[in-house]
């Protein structure tokens, strides 16, 4: 069987290994310039290793991930820690008991707790988060930091991104709590490079011709796939600025998170997430801003339209006997890199059966997947 995977980030190239080793014949299509997708690493003109679409660093709680991408790369030992910003005082994140008690507000904080519904409210973004954290906290850190972020009233948002992703913890804990945890030392790109090596790959061009292949895995946007018939799926983009500093607040922490600031939502600091050793950090700082044609879309916006679309597009896509929609974009899900690689894996199966089973099978089988 030939296979075309169109697009070289960490979905396309884990895809385009493990097929490869299944006995197919695999080719790879990329529109950018270069491979690794936004999880691409280069490096600076004062020799830093960074990824220009923002900071990554890699968490996988599944043994299978871990066994692929140490073939590929060694890691470093960072585990992400970040810190936040709130009332100019730098604290740790997530937050937990133990950092609320150094609040000013804490009393009214604990007391918000202490009233919290014993089912979190899963109406909305908004409802959840103040069912979750009260509404002190909520105004604290939450609000600005997500209308700032999607661009949006936080209620107007439902809880797929929220839902799972921010809990408060009794004492102050790593970011992820996944045993797999760190950087590759020589960063993303060359750990992708080192997986297709031997995969035919073609960089800077997104054109293909069906008929030449069995089977095409797409990685691309899955509206542009069906050339925006239904509309666009709207995504969040970033904008970013860099600066060489000789001070960081904090060693401990790769990333701060700035829910109060008029513009930044955070910044990274590359030497720490990347242990590098040098003079002045790379520092880069992260703007939300829209997704058009000349930004690139980062974050699918969880509206109930958006979800709406992206579903009856996702049916339609699945009727198709050649072209099956793979990774962030094609499936229209923030994807953890970690989470993106057991994603890929898991759908293995339904890929090799894609051709012998209804459209309305397919539908389900991805829902399935998405939703594990
Ligand atoms: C700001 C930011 C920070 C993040 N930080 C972390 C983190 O710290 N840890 C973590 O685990 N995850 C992080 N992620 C998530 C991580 O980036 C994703 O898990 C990963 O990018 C998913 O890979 P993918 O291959 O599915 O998609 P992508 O990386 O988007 O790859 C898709 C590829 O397809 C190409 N392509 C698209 N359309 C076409 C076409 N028509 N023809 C040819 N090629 C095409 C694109 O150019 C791209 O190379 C972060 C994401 C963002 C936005």
């Amino acid at each position: 069987m030939r296979i075309l995977v169109v697009g070289a980030g960490i979905t396309g190239c884990t895809l385009a290994r493990l097929m490869k080793d299944k006995g197919y014949t695999v080719s790879v299509k990329e529109k950018q310039d270069h491979i690794g997708g936004l999880c691409y690493t280069t490096i600076s003109s004062s020799g830093i290793l960074y990824e220009p679409y923002g900071g990554h660093a890699f968490h996988t709680k599944d043994s299978r991930v871990k066994e692929l991408v140490l073939k590929f790369s060694d890691f470093n030992n960072y585990r992400h820690n970040k810190g936040i910003f709130i009332n100019d005082i730098l604290r740790h994140f997530p937050l937990s008991r133990e950092t609320i008690l150094e609040i000013e507000d804490s009393e009214q904080i604990l007391k918000d707790l202490e009233e919290r519904p014993k089912i979190p409210d899963l109406t909305n973004f908004e409802t959840y988060a103040i069912s979750q954290f009260g509404i002190t906290l909520y105004r604290l850190f939450i609000y600005n930091y997500s209308k700032k972020m999607w661009g949006l009233e936080p209620k107007e948002l439902t809880t797929e991104y929220i839902k799972n992703r921010i809990e408060l913890k009794n004492s102050n804990t790593q970011m992820f709590e996944d045993n797999f945890q760190g950087l590759p030392v020589k960063g993303y790109t060359e750990l992708l490079r080192n997986m297709i090596h031997d995969i035919p790959i073609e960089l800077n061009n997104s054109e293909f011709d069906e008929s030449l292949f069995d089977l095409i895995l797409f990685s691309g946007r899955i509206d542009e796939l069906l050339k925006f018939k239904f509309g666009n799926l709207q995504f969040r983009s970033l904008r970013f600025e860099y600066e060489e500093k000789e001070n960081w607040e904090n060693e401990n922490y790769g990333t701060i998170n700035l829910p109060q600031h008029p513009k930044y939502i955070r910044k990274v600091n590359f030497n720490v997430m990347h242990q590098q050793k040098t003079n002045k950090s790379l520092i880069q700082y992260q703007e939300p801003i829209p997704s058009n044609s000349k930004n690139l879309p980062l974050y699918p916006i969880y509206t109930k339209k958006n979800i709406e679309l992206f579903n009856k597009y996702l049916i339609e896509a699945c009727k198709s006997e050649k072209i099956i929609p793979i990774g962030r974009l094609g499936l229209y899900k923030y994807l953890e890199m970690g989470q993106a690689i057991s994603l890929a894996m898991n759908m293995i199966p339904l890929i090799e059966k894609w051709k012998n089973i209804r459209p309305e099978d397919r539908y389900l089988e991805i829902k399935k997947l998405l939703n594990n």
